[in-house]
């Protein structure tokens, strides 16, 4: 551990000796002030473990003036200020405590009481210190901790869990101001096959890819996440039916465009997606019905064909109520699951 540092802020050149003398055997370090300004200095830039302070010092700041200034500076604030007084009036140890000091001292003082005084603040010190590292630690894990939580662990995207958290907490958002929030499912095309054809760990790889394209194919305010398996959603927050389709279309499109070298064998994939927004995709009116249009649109675009990409307001058969897709902006107020009021 390295030497404690004491300051002393003292106008008197014998107490600075005296306990120079004291300490000589021990691992401290005697740094001197002989009034206050210099000892307000030196405690900033010293940054000192304990601070003894004299009361009565003529000319400049007394000794509560300069445990007041200690106190108030958030760079000081947490050395402990033992006061050196020679006077006994309960007054001015009133005083002193007012002042902020931490512990006072009489004159002429008993080299073991100072010495006990002194041994004492700097293990509290410490104990302290230590206390608040370990809380710095526990928050920084707790942090980790709920971001491991949150994550799929082999493409790094948000979870299930999460996706789930997000798109409740985008929806209270667009449902307060307004604006329009899209949600995107993925699932890409014929997977299993892909699996038999080139192994389970090229999945992985391929799965992994995807992902980054999907990270890539967005915004920084879109939220990407792997919906389970080889399904992935995007959520969009004030992004409308249109935009949304035109980022779903790229990121297919771009895939479709990819070949993937496997070994040296040359491996393609596509994907499937379906779109739906709120408020303008039909009856949306809940979290959970807009999750259902989006993957109604995603069986569509399976059924269709794959490799493409289907919006929860184009197309036929999909049950949705197109009338309610013009009362955007006359919408009253729904809670997540609670629905809408018709008439
Ligand atoms: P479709 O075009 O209709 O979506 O056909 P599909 O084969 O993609 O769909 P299906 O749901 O029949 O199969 C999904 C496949 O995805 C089966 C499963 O083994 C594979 N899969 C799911 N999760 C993972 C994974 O983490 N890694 C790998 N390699 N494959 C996975
Ligand atoms: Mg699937
Ligand atoms: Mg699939």
């Amino acid at each position: 551990m390295p030497a404690r540092k004491i300051l002393v802020i003292d106008d008197e050149p014998d107490v600075h000796g005296m306990l120079r003398a004291l300490f000589r055997e021990r691992p401290l370090e005697i740094h001197s002030a002989m009034n206050g300004a210099d000892g307000i200095r030196e405690a900033v830039r010293l940054q000192p473990d304990t601070i003894l302070l004299d009361l009565k010092m003529p000319g400049g700041m007394n000794g509560i003036e300069v445990a007041e200034r200690l106190k108030e500076d958030t760079r000081t604030q947490g050395i402990p200020v033992i006061l050196l007084t020679s006077c006994r009036s309960t007054e001015d140890k009133i005083a002193a405590f007012r002042a902020g000091a931490d512990d006072y001292v009489t004159k002429p003082f008993d080299t073991g009481e100072i010495d006990v005084r002194i041994t004492s603040w700097i293990k509290r010190r410490d104990l302290i210190e230590g206390k608040n590292r370990e809380i710095h630690n526990l928050k920084g894990d707790k942090l980790e901790l709920e971001r491991l939580a949150a994550m799929d662990e082999m493409t790094g995207l948000w979870n299930f869990r999460e996706f789930r958290r997000r798109l409740r907490d985008e929806w209270l958002r667009s449902e307060r101001y307004g604006a329009p929030l899209s949600l995107v499912m993925f699932d890409l095309d014929n997977f299993k096959r892909f699996n038999d054809t080139f192994g389970h760990p090229a999945g992985d790889d391929a799965l992994r890819e995807f992902a980054t394209r999907l990270v890539g194919g967005g915004r920084e305010t879109d939220i990407v996440a792997r919906y389970g398996g080889e399904e992935f959603a995007i959520i969009l927050p004030h992004t409308d039916i249109l935009m949304a389709t035109r980022v779903a279309e790229r990121i297919r499109a771009a895939l479709g465009e990819f070949t993937f070298l496997i070994g040296d064998r040359p491996a393609r994939m596509t994907v499937s997606a379906g779109v739906a927004t709120y408020p303008t995709s039909g009856a949306v009116d809940s979290v959970d019905s807009l999750v259902e249009h989006a993957d109604r649109a995603l069986y569509r675009a399976k059924e269709l064909g794959k490799n493409r990409v289907e919006s929860a307001m184009d197309g036929g058969g999909d049950g949705i109520d197109r009338d309610h897709g013009r009362r955007y902006g006359s919408r009253t107020s729904s809670t997540i699951t609670g629905k809408r009021p018709r008439d």
